[in-house]
């Protein structure tokens, strides 16, 4: 079962994460660590450096100097923890630590929430997690993460039922989509891949509204709908069987493999790769689904460009 495949890699991918966890940290140095994934990083002048970098490029060194010196909201606290380091930084974390979630998207996850902790302190925690290690802690995490595995579910039925919703309200728009599909790719008949397009292409207009973060629905459809598309070009070369309806995207690029050049398995790559899910915690950020509806339909402001997989598998259906 996918799932449970899923929350065992999980587990497995945390435990190694965990193993250079202790070597690597120091207890006398502080760390900012990323509440949702933890993700952690040193606390020193370069630390700093790097996060203000943005604003002295974006604002010009004076401001940036105003802006330290400035004795309003954190500038205080930054200042005294930039030029006295260690013990400062630790006196002022709680400022630091709400100054780094305003500004600082972590590396890792892209969460903006992070937390100022001592070496020492997350040497301390990395013991708890050892306990993960035993047969009990294992069995804990497979029960926690199907949970949230279930949740995750819970939540993709209450997008198809929102995206129904969007369907069904708006038929004009979803008519007019449709039909500049069908006349942009004259040569797709299958009517379930123009369907699945629309559906993103219109969703995508409403994704923001819809559902707050969260675009993994969208991005669904527009994989749908070239592995619909794919199994087409499968068929019109007859050598389609019976089963592969079932295939996977990357399971479709990899049986026939012979038929795709190199491009369209490039291109797969990159989809398969932002929506392996323990890359992005199950959410799809507004940012990859952009870029896969670039892959997908070439992108652009206003529609369809020349390029994109749709408009090649367009032409190898000709
Ligand atoms: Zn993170």
């Amino acid at each position: 079962m996918y799932m449970y495949k899923e929350a065992l890699g999980k587990i497995f991918s945390k435990i190694d994460e965990k193993k250079g966890f202790s070597e690597a940290i120091s207890r006398e140095k502080t760390y900012a660590v990323c509440r949702r994934c933890e993700h952690y990083e040193e606390v020193n002048k370069e630390f700093f450096a790097k996060i203000l970098g943005g604003a002295v490029a974006a604002f010009g060194f004076k401001a940036w100097i105003a802006f330290l010196f400035a004795g309003t909201g954190f500038a205080f606290a930054i200042c005294v923890a930039i030029i006295a380091g260690g013990v400062a930084i630790a006196a002022f974390s709680k400022e630091i630590s709400e100054w780094l979630s305003k500004r600082y998207e972590c590396p890792s996850c892209h969460n903006k929430s992070w937390e100022i902790v001592t070496g020492e302190e997350l040497i301390l925690r990395h013991h708890n997690m050892d306990k993960d290690k035993t047969i009990d802690g294992l069995k804990n995490e497979k029960e926690f993460f199907e949970k949230k595995i279930e949740e995750i579910e819970e939540g993709r039925r209450l997008l198809e039922m929102k995206l129904k919703e969007v369907r069904n309200n708006h038929p004009d728009q979803f008519n007019k989509k449709k039909a500049f599909f069908k006349k942009t790719f004259k040569n797709i008949k299958n009517n379930d891949a123009i369907d699945f397009l629309t559906t993103g292409e219109v969703f995508f207009e409403f994704g923001n509204k819809v559902v707050e973060g969260d675009y993994s629905a969208i991005v669904l459809e527009y994989v749908k709908s070239v592995e619909t598309l794919l199994l087409e070009v499968l068929k019109k070369r007859r050598i389609y069987n019976k089963g592969d309806e079932k295939l996977s995207l990357n399971g479709i690029i990899k049986k026939y493999d012979a038929q795709w050049d190199t491009e369209i398995k490039e291109k797969i790559k990159e989809i398969r790769e932002m929506r392996n899910p323990a890359a992005h915690k199950n959410m799809t950020a507004k940012k990859e689904a952009e870029k896969i509806r670039r892959i997908v339909l070439g992108g652009g402001d206003n529609g369809i460009e020349k390029s994109g997989l749709i408009s090649y598998i367009n032409m190898l259906l000709l």
